[in-house]
């Protein structure tokens, strides 16, 4: 059985961050990933799909991006692109066509199979995605038989989806950007929104992330956030990768999609949403006016505010059988996939308990969920401080247990 120190499970970003800040640490490792190195960019994104990030914003350890366009966002070909770069210019040990297929722990370390094999190891970091499979809630069954449901995961481009009308659930990244796209296709597009993150594309001339970044507000601790169950599972910020754009409910309404409030039941094939679309608006709106007075103080400047979000008569009932809607795009968001994971570190509803990516089996790591260590966490962006922090307590964890060995001999 082969063995090594680290074995990092996921050849994402953040595996890719891991294995670089391990190697400059001299610890060694192997990087197991099922597909490709950035496999999820390769085979879950759409066609049109753009960062949301720009450019200058994707930096990884020993990386920064140097092309033309530091403003621009990159295609997710680009993306992969350009991690398969950072793997070679790295020299990341990665074993790809390696699904792992269970991990156990092994003494006082682990034992990790794979399709190819097993591999004994002290310590193992899960970088294995917050985002490898879309949640989709249970009542989708409820959908009537001739209705085409697809995931963003799935979703290709419009031309791919049936003729007709288009429902949309979930007003994030995805659920807005799939929104605009299907609309501009010339689809009758009604989109349920819930709670939401309502985010200008600019302000006050730069890019709202750039703000972000410069104040700080990406850079706030997981030690720091008053409410940190909360503040892992905000919805993504309503962005699209299109440089002065805003697709916020203001601009699809606008643009003709018809708005309705949360799904909250299908009955007898009917769509039921939730009332509560002013008061997720009023929510959405409060939010962004907070972000904005929080950028202000520290530019010690106030600038532009937005125009409140007009919200319309919604629907409260949509008759999934009238022919209406064709398809449903369930952008109800994603989750890990850790059924391989045969530790015992999972909560009630199945997540990893964690401490800022350390669990509380000694030796086995986490990295890339929301608000893992920071803000910035599940961004490319976030992974080299969190690689950095993790590496340091994953070093210091082979220490002592290197002090233990000697103590015992
Ligand atoms: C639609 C979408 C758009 C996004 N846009 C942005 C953006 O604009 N900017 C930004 O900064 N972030 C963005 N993100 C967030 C984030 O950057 C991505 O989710 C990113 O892919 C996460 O990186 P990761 O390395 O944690 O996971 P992943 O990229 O998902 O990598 C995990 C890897 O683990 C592998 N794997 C999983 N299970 C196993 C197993 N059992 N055995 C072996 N290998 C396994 C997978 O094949 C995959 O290659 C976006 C996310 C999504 C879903």
């Amino acid at each position: 059985m082969p063995a090594t120190t680290t074995v990092i499970i996921g050849a994402g970003h953040c595996g890719l961050a891991m294995s670089h800040c391990l190697a400059a640490r001299s610890i060694d490792h192997v990087v197991l990933e099922r597909g490709d190195v950035a496999n999820s960019w390769r085979t879950q994104r759409w066609d049109s799909l753009r960062l949301l990030t720009p450019n200058w914003m994707t930096r990884l350890p020993g990386y920064t991006y140097r092309g033309a366009d530091p403003d621009g966002y990159l295609r997710a070909s680009q993306v992969a692109a350009m991690l398969e770069d950072y793997a070679g210019a790295s020299a990341a040990p990665v074993l790809t066509g390696t699904p792992v297929t269970s991990v156990r722990t092994a003494g006082a370390g682990y034992v990790v199979r794979t399709g190819q094999g097993t591999w004994r190891a002290a310590t193992v970091v899960l970088a294995s995605g917050a985002a490898t499979v879309p949640a989709v809630p249970a009542l989708a069954r409820l959908v009537p038989a001739g209705i085409t449901s697809v995931t963003p995961a799935g979703y290709r481009n419009p031309g791919e989806l049936p003729p007709g009308g288009v429902l949309v659930i979930g007003a994030s990244a995805s659920g807005i950007q799939l929104a605009d796209e299907l609309c501009r296709s010339g689809r009758p597009v009604t989109l349920a929104a819930g709670e939401h993150v309502r985010m200008p594309r600019t302000y006050r001339g730069r890019d709202i992330l750039w703000w972000m970044d410069a104040c700080g507000l990406l850079d706030q601790g997981y030690d720091e956030a008053g409410d940190l169950v909360r503040a892992r599972n905000v919805p993504s910020m309503q962005l699209v990768g299109s440089p002065g754009r805003t697709v916020d409910l203001n601009a699809l309404s606008s643009a003709g999609v018809r708005l309705a409030g949360r799904l909250a039941g299908i009955k007898d094939g009917v769509a039921q949403f939730s009332g509560s679309l002013p008061n997720v608006c009023a929510l959405a709106d409060l939010k962004l006016g907070r972000l904005l007075n929080t950028i202000d103080a520290w530019a010690g400047a106030s600038g532009e505010r937005f125009a409140p979000t007009t919200v319309p008569t919604a629907p409260l009932g949509l008759d999934l059988r009238s022919g209406e809607i064709s398809t449903i795009v369930w952008a109800t968001g994603y989750r890990p996939e850790l059924s391989w994971l045969d530790v015992p570190v999972f909560d009630r509803s199945g997540r990893v308990v964690h401490d800022g990516g350390v669990t509380a089996s000694p030796g086995l790591y986490l990295i890339g969920m929301p608000f893992l260590r920071r803000r910035k966490s599940s961004l490319i962006d976030g992974a080299a401080a969190d690689a950095a922090d993790l590496t340091m307590h994953l070093a210091g964890h082979l220490d002592a247990l290197a002090g233990r060995c000697e103590r015992s001999a």
